[in-house]
């Protein structure tokens, strides 16, 4: 069996040195915003090359903690990308605003820039790129656009944590960047964490008060804010796993280009398209191949973990209905659906494992080809 993703290995390399930090947390008695946290919150600061960083319980909660920062809610309109995970649009539904989906652009999977002016609308306040898979989206066009009418940009960089474009970090591009540390993710705690970061003094003194319960003054509370503090335990994990994010980010990409020369020779498999000057993280490696769903069954068989990332996107899903968009409106994401599957990915993958990987893909795509002739 070779899973999708295995973060006991992972384990092995650190858990000494977590044990021993977390012990130490758990000895001091301080368990909530203490040195961690603010250690951990100028670390990623100076990595993603901002001014400041602010520690959550979420990502989901950086995503909607920004768009409060930036006074969006009722009324108010947000372009995002629909071939994400929900989290993107719940937060912009917990705030009051709607969401606007633009399609994705074929290759990348991220927002098709080119079609997000027509988009735009006087009630047009942000737009939420998403830096899907690990892979940056086209951030200088994004930038121009938001210039040009007068809009935030909010980075759903949830997947793509020290992924570069042209040089520089995602989450440093928009007025806001937001990360997750859930366990899955490329940095992940050991429970549920979250950041934002920004070059704005005044949104991260908002985001400071917002997340805990709105007032940057204990007992005086100036609006209604949320509890979304990360605690001190994941914070001090994260700070240990941190110092290997760049490490385990390169074999991530190693392990891509790996699986790239693997389905050279197989034209049944669409291996991923990297913008120019990226550096990507590879949070997923994702392929098209034809019988998608026939082929993902077999390779369960085969005892080869596999997953579709997303299977319903996000137009479609019953929680937006009330938006009334409707199938076939946007068809290069509903298109790209059915077609995607997402492989084995982690640092820890073996060259060994990688090749079954794909031997078994090319062979399953082969059998289920045979399958619908006969
Ligand atoms: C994981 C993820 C989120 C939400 O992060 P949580 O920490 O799970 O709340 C948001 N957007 C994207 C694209 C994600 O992958």
């Amino acid at each position: 069996m070779i899973p999708i993703l295995d973060l006991k290995r992972q384990y092995n390399q650190i858990g000494k040195e977590v044990e021993k930090e977390v012990v130490e947390v758990l000895r001091s008695g301080s368990y909530i915003l203490g040195k961690h946290n603010k250690e951990l919150e100028t670390e990623i600061a100076q990595y993603i090359g901002v001014k400041h960083a602010v520690a959550l319980n979420s990502g989901t909660d950086a995503l909607h903690l920004a768009l409060r920062a930036l006074d969006i809610g009722e009324g108010d309109e947000v372009i995002t990308t629909a071939f994400t995970f929900v989290a993107t649009t719940e937060a912009i539904g917990i705030v009051g605003a709607k969401p606007v989906f633009v399609d994705i652009d074929s290759d990348t999977f991220n927002i098709a820039v080119e079609k997000i002016e027509n988009a735009i609308t006087p009630k047009t306040k942000a737009i939420i790129p998403v830096h899907l898979y690990g892979q940056p989206a086209d951030m200088k066009v994004i930038m121009d656009i938001a210039k040009r009418y007068d809009l935030f940009v909010i980075e759903d960089c949830c997947q793509a944590i020290g992924a570069k474009l042209d040089g520089k970090m995602v989450g440093s591009f928009g007025d806001v960047g937001c990360f997750s540390f859930f366990p899955t993710k490329n940095l992940g705690a050991m429970g549920d964490g979250g950041l934002l970061t920004t070059n704005s003094q005044a949104i991260k003194d908002r985001v400071i008060a917002l997340r805990n319960h709105g007032g940057a003054v204990r007992y005086y509370h100036d609006e209604i804010g949320v509890n979304s503090r990360l605690d001190e335990v994941q914070a001090a994990i994260l700070r240990v796993k941190f110092k290997h994010i760049d490490e385990w980010n390169k074999k991530r990409r190693t392990n891509a280009y790996r699986y790239n020369e693997l389905f050279a020779n197989c034209a049944d498999v669409q291996t991923p398209q990297e913008l120019d000057k990226t550096d990507c993280v590879y949070h997923q490696y994702t392929v098209k191949i034809p019988n998608r769903d026939e082929v993902h069954k077999m390779l369960q068989e085969a005892g080869v973990g596999a997953m579709i990332y997303y299977p319903v996107p996000l137009h479609l899903q019953k929680v937006h209905e009330y938006l009334g968009v409707k199938e076939g409106a946007l068809p290069i994401t509903e298109e790209n659906t059915k077609l995607v599957i997402s492989l084995p990915m982690f640092p820890e993958l073996t060259a060994e494992e990688q090749k079954t990987v794909a031997d078994t893909l090319i062979s399953c795509i082969k059998k289920s080809k045979n399958k619908i002739n006969a």
